[in-house]
């Protein structure tokens, strides 16, 4: 990816910055080059885009206050088409369709759901909006313990996917 965009993935969580290389090299593949266009954004950052268009002049652009977004905890980021050097965010692009399927592909949450096609998310078990839970442990450890919640529950996911594995070949065993 280029260095506007690596310089993005170095500020978030490791594991989604792997899988969106990965999409990239996915997509450039069939000749589609993405740009991250966001990556972390901080709390102030996010309040002064909620303030963008209520309190402050300008359009709307967002519905999450500093710390509803997966962005303040560097577990989201938005990409874009990227043609001819410009990010291209008219969501008539061709390009959009395979965009979203591949990082569904790679694991990650689309935002399409919620209209925000450019926006792709890596929450392990929780939910597209941060709970209250992830804000504590944001207050405690900052970014890097709401990644390892984040990490954790995957592996816990790994742990209870082959004690199942485990129990079927032990019932198909005893079956015989
Ligand atoms: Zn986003």
């Amino acid at each position: 990816m280029d260095a506007t965009s690596e310089e993005r993935l170095s500020h978030v969580m490791p594991e989604l910055a792997a899988r969106v290389r990965k999409m990239a090299d996915q997509l450039a593949e069939e000749s589609i080059t993405i740009r991250v266009t966001q990556g972390l954004r901080t709390w102030a950052e996010q309040d002064a885009l909620y303030a963008q268009g209520r309190t402050e002049a300008g359009r709307v652009v967002t519905n999450a206050k500093g710390g509803e977004s997966w962005h303040n905890y560097g577990a989201a980021v938005d990409v874009a088409p990227f043609d001819e050097g410009i990010p291209d965010w008219n969501l008539s692009h061709p390009a959009w369709k395979r965009i979203v399927e591949v990082g569904t592909l790679m694991g990650l949450v689309s935002g399409t759901a919620w209209k925000d096609t450019p926006h792709f998310e890596l929450t392990g078990r929780f939910p597209a909006t941060p709970t209250h839970e992830i804000k504590q442990l944001h207050a405690q450890g900052e970014v890097q313990a709401v990644w390892n919640a984040i990490n954790d529950v995957r592996l816990a996911g790994l742990i209870l996917g082959l004690k199942l594995i485990y129990i079927s070949i032990d019932n198909y065993i005893h079956a015989l």
